[in-house]
């Protein structure tokens, strides 16, 4: 029985997680569970999973929810809160599924307690790769992706040797952008944005999708992954969300992990793994597949590609600095304060503004996303 804490339970990957572990009650039991704001549905998933713990991100509705508790349930306040959630000796996995760079203290937590995390917050490894690295090898801590990019690899290399690995092939289903003019960029609404052809995924990773960054962030989640260089971290284009990467090896062989795009399904991996379990998962019908196709990223129309890859070569942390550019201006164009055109610009200006430092302690990385929270503020504010 493995006793599960939910960092972000109230979001697509933590519902989806639920879901999973309620298909097998006799393995997966919720320790704690977790929410920023929504403090609604946290109190639905407390009815049904009866958690020994809960933890909620935000400070107002965390100390109202506080005072009205009855019984023993603990309730876990604020960032503090969350790194202490994280850390409860009674939880074996925790699955790090906050959006953004706020999962990155709690994340780096339970790493420092050993714990294995389940990793659907890619955002704390583009920001903290080395040091989550380093601690991890430290305290005997396992990170496992749940990323369906990062399991597909995770997937293709188990019980090969390391050194038989030529490179990783990620693929991108393109997003709705794809086939759009670059020139019609500018004009691209939130609502445009949000209605990915194949995964159903929360806001952010939607959007960061619509612009390629997700690939760009996925690409430096995997040189921490697997500690490969980004010249041997590929990207394709594959529409159809069925292979969900590839590993080529030295002889020139390639593997290629499958599966209808569902969440679900890496999700489970993470936490059966190195096992598997048997689920009733809908199939791929391949008969019925038709074809499935492949093409270059084009880097000119998506520009976030280029600035990830130059981010992971400057290293230190200009990772930090791009990320959190970006989600400052995704957070602009969700509220309808920039065009989607606006965005790789904004994370440019960022690079081009903030120092970049070695990313050597986590007070370093918290300091770089601050700056680059600044000066991409800081440039909104000048042009109105
Ligand atoms: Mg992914």
């Amino acid at each position: 029985m493995k006793n599960i804490c939910i960092l972000g339970s109230t979001g697509s990957i933590g519902r989806n997680s639920l879901e999973v572990i309620s298909r097998f009650p006799d393995r997966f039991r919720v320790a704690y569970l977790s929410t920023n704001t929504n403090v609604e549905l946290l109190r639905q998933q407390v009815a049904i999973f009866k958690p020994k713990g809960v933890g909620i991100l935000d400070e107002s509705l965390g100390t109202d929810f506080r005072k009205n508790i009855n019984g023993s349930l603990k309730v876990f306040v604020g960032a503090e809160g969350m790194k202490e959630l994280a850390s409860q000796p009674d939880a074996d996995t925790v699955i790090s599924a906050f959006v953004g760079f706020s999962g990155l203290a709690p994340t780096f937590e339970a790493i420092r307690c050993g714990k294995t995390v389940a990793l659907a917050n890619k955002e704390t490894l583009v920001v903290a790769g080395e040091l989550i690295n380093a601690l991890a090898k430290k305290t005997g801590a396992t990170i496992v992706p749940i990323d369906s990019e990062h399991s597909a690899v995770m997937q293709c290399i188990e019980g090969e040797n390391r050194d038989s690995i030529a490179k990783l092939i990620l693929t991108a289903s393109g997003g709705p952008f794809l086939n759009t003019e670059k020139s019609k960029f500018g004009a691209l609404t939130v609502e445009d944005a949000l209605k990915h052809p194949t995964w159903k995924m929360g806001n952010k990773i939607t959007i960061d999708s619509a612009t390629l960054m997700n690939k760009g962030l996925e690409v430096i989640e995997a040189h921490w992954l697997f500690g490969l260089p980004a010249e041997r971290i590929d990207i394709v284009i594959h529409p159809q969300s069925i292979i969900h990467s590839m590993v080529e090896f030295v002889d020139g062989s390639v593997k290629a992990q499958m599966g209808l795009p569902d969440m679900k399904m890496p999700i489970q991996y993470a936490l059966s793994y190195p096992e598997r379990l048997q689920t009733a998962n809908s199939r791929i019908d391949f008969a019925s597949l038709g074809a499935m196709t492949f093409a270059a990223p084009d880097r000119g129309k998506f520009e976030c590609l280029d600035l990830a890859y130059d981010a992971l070569h400057s290293g230190g942390t200009a990772p930090a600095v791009m990320n959190a550019a970006n989600e400052v201006a995704v957070a602009m164009f969700l509220q309808k304060r920039i065009p989607f055109d606006s965005i790789p610009g904004m994370i440019r200006h960022a690079l081009e503004e903030v120092h970049v430092r070695i990313a050597d302690t986590l007070e370093s990385v918290v300091q770089a996303d601050g700056e680059a929270r600044n000066a991409v503020r800081m440039k909104t504010a000048e042009s109105r």
